[in-house]
């Protein structure tokens, strides 16, 4: 399990003092703010994964931090739980409607603030685990579309820092709908999952295979030169060739077209799926089962 952090905000030095002393062993770290800006600076640079939020501070009070915590999208996921020693109802429910997740009434009862911050972290937890399945793909396993438009921009930005390139591949299986309306749905299914199988396989740590979506993969290949990118590409369309699906009374194959644009250098890395993608069409056009590479000239078959 990650280590896991809480943000005291607080105006009292002694709350500060009393929360070290109580959440030790709860969670890994505690975080300090004894001003609400403080404390709004520290939430959105740190994310912490639970926030301990005193209600009556000067300046600014917790349900003015709150709402501010939740307008940012770096802390709005973070479980609040509001510091009271006001216990009237209208505080709590105030509280719990502005997206708090909790309150704790001082003074504090030790086991109870720990069990509240436990059960927080269980929330967030769930969050975060949502998050990641958010990106994933279900049939496939594969990172999905919105994971690729991250990558994608991940990549644009770290070549605006530092150089270099990165290749953006479009992949299309070739009359999948034949596929589906020979053999069903369920083996259509099953060349998606292969297919999967094998793009997942080809990428090294820093690349990314996505399914985009339908019959449509992406691969975003990071830190490769065009030579390089070719060859990933030639030896996936090879797999991919190889590849023997069984049904009943035997087995079939099937192909893909590619098409590959590069970002970085004199290509400029906003339109590059959209080059990919041009370039995959090309290879649909130009008969399908090939690579395709967009360059600043017409399109360029390779062969395959
Ligand atoms: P082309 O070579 O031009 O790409 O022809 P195609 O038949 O592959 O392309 P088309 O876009 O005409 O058909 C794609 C088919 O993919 C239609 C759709 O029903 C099917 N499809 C999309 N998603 C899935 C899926 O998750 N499972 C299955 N089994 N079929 C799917
Ligand atoms: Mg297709
Ligand atoms: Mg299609």
């Amino acid at each position: 399990m990650n280590a896991r952090t809480a943000l005291c905000i607080d105006d009292d030095p002694v709350v500060h003092d009393l929360i070290d002393f109580h959440l030790e062993g709860v969670v890994d770290r505690i975080l300090h703010a004894e001003h609400p800006a403080s404390g709004l600076s520290l939430a959105s640079h740190e994310a912490p994964d639970v926030i301990l939020l005193d209600v009556e501070m000067p300046y600014m009070d917790g349900f003015q931090v709150c709402r501010e915590l939740k307008q940012m999208s770096v802390t709005r996921d973070i479980p609040v739980i509001f510091l009271t020693s006001d216990n009237a109802t209208h505080h709590v429910a105030r509280g719990l409607d502005l997206g708090g997740a909790d309150y704790v009434i001082k003074p504090f009862v030790a086991i109870e603030l720990q069990a509240r911050v436990r059960a927080a972290l269980r929330t967030r937890r769930m969050i975060e685990l949502l998050r990641v399945h958010a990106r994933v793909d279900a049939l496939t396993g594969l990172k999905n579309r919105g994971a690729l438009e991250e990558a994608l921009a991940r990549q644009a930005a770290g070549v605006a820092r530092k150089g270099g390139g990165y290749a953006v591949v479009m992949l299309d299986v070739d009359h999948f709908k034949r596929v589906n309306d020979t053999y069903g749905h369920g083996i259509g299914d099953e060349v998606l999952r292969q297919l999967g199988a094998v793009l997942g396989a080809s990428c090294r740590p820093a690349d990314m295979a996505t399914r985009y979506g339908g019959e449509e993969f992406a691969l975003v290949l990071a830190d490769t030169s065009q030579e390089a990118a070719i060859g990933v590409c030639e030896r996936l369309l090879a797999a991919i060739r190889a590849i023997r699906v069984p049904v009943p009374g035997g087995e079939f194959g099937f192909t893909i077209s590619a098409g590959l644009a590069m970002a970085g250098g004199e290509y400029p890395a906003d339109d590059v799926l959209q080059r990919a993608d041009e370039a995959l069409y090309h290879a649909k056009e130009l008969g399908r089962d090939r690579l395709v590479i967009w360059t600043l000239a017409p399109a360029d078959d390779t062969g395959g």
